[in-house]
């Protein structure tokens, strides 16, 4: 049994489709996050359909926020605040300086992010992390999120840097890895630094990888090559990281 522990289902085609092609690879539950508004009640509703295989985020993502006005982004926090206890985890939330140039700008992204750690805590939900040019930033609020609330941080496509890994290691910082695992051999050699306890698996479909749609059911190509890679059996991949989201969801981290 695989998960997607980061998947923008409902920006694909077919969510029910490409849920059944996922299920057909072994890959039998969707971590579905949101990153606007309006796909804040469209993945609720897919959870509904698909109790069970789906489980839903619910966050703004810091490219929306930053690129959508003051009274859009107080909407959508309004709608997370009544919403996240249906979700299982906050996200896709995190910093992205692409759409941050300015000081300001980056600490408007900074306040919104605050007060959604803020709702997460208040409501126990571990959190799905993006950090695009700011890896050690979004890092450093993992941290600092997991120390002052025992619950779950997972930073998503975080295979950049080797050092950084063994600070999440130590700080017990849940890392996913992607489809880029199938093409590049910088991101193998960085996920091979990630803790066994600590690894998780995703596609962030539809966002195409290496020139390839994306789908969940690419969940199954990525352990493969985890398992070739780590020379181990595809199902000693599957139960660890299936142990480990399970970890992650509930908060704290297995000890060693
Ligand atoms: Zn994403």
């Amino acid at each position: 049994m695989l998960a997607d522990t980061h998947c923008h289902l409902d920006q694909l085609p077919d969510p029910a489709l490409a849920l059944a092609a996922a299920a057909a690879a072994g890959v039998t539950e969707v971590v579905a996050v949101s990153e606007s508004a309006a796909s804040m009640p469209a993945v609720l509703a897919l959870a509904q359909v698909h109790p069970g295989a789906v489980l839903p985020g619910l966050g703004l993502h810091p490219a929306w926020i930053s690129q959508h006005p003051h009274e859009d982004v107080e909407a959508g926090l309004e709608y997370l605040a009544a919403h996240l206890p249906l979700a299982r985890v906050l996200g896709e939330v995190g910093l992205d300086h692409k759409w941050a140039l300015t000081p300001q700008a980056q600490a408007y992204q900074e306040e919104i992010l605050d007060r959604q750690f803020a709702l997460a805590a208040a409501c126990g939900k571990p959190i799905n992390l993006h950090s695009r040019r700011c890896p050690r930033q979004v890092m450093e609020r993992a941290i600092t999120f997991v120390r002052e609330t025992g619950l779950g941080a997972q930073l998503h496509w975080f295979t950049h840097s080797r050092k950084l890994i063994h600070q999440c290691n130590k700080a017990s910082i849940y890392i996913s890895v992607g489809p880029m695992l199938l093409e590049d051999p910088q991101t193998q050699e960085v996920a091979l630094a990630v803790a066994d306890d600590l690894l998780l698996l995703e596609t962030d479909a539809p966002v195409p990888i290496a020139g390839l749609p994306n789908q969940p059911a690419r969940t199954r190509a990525v352990a493969e090559r985890l398992a070739t890679l780590k020379g181990r059996p595809l199902e000693e991949i599957a139960a660890l990281t299936s142990a480990n989201l399970r970890r992650y969801l509930s908060g704290g981290r297995m000890t060693l």
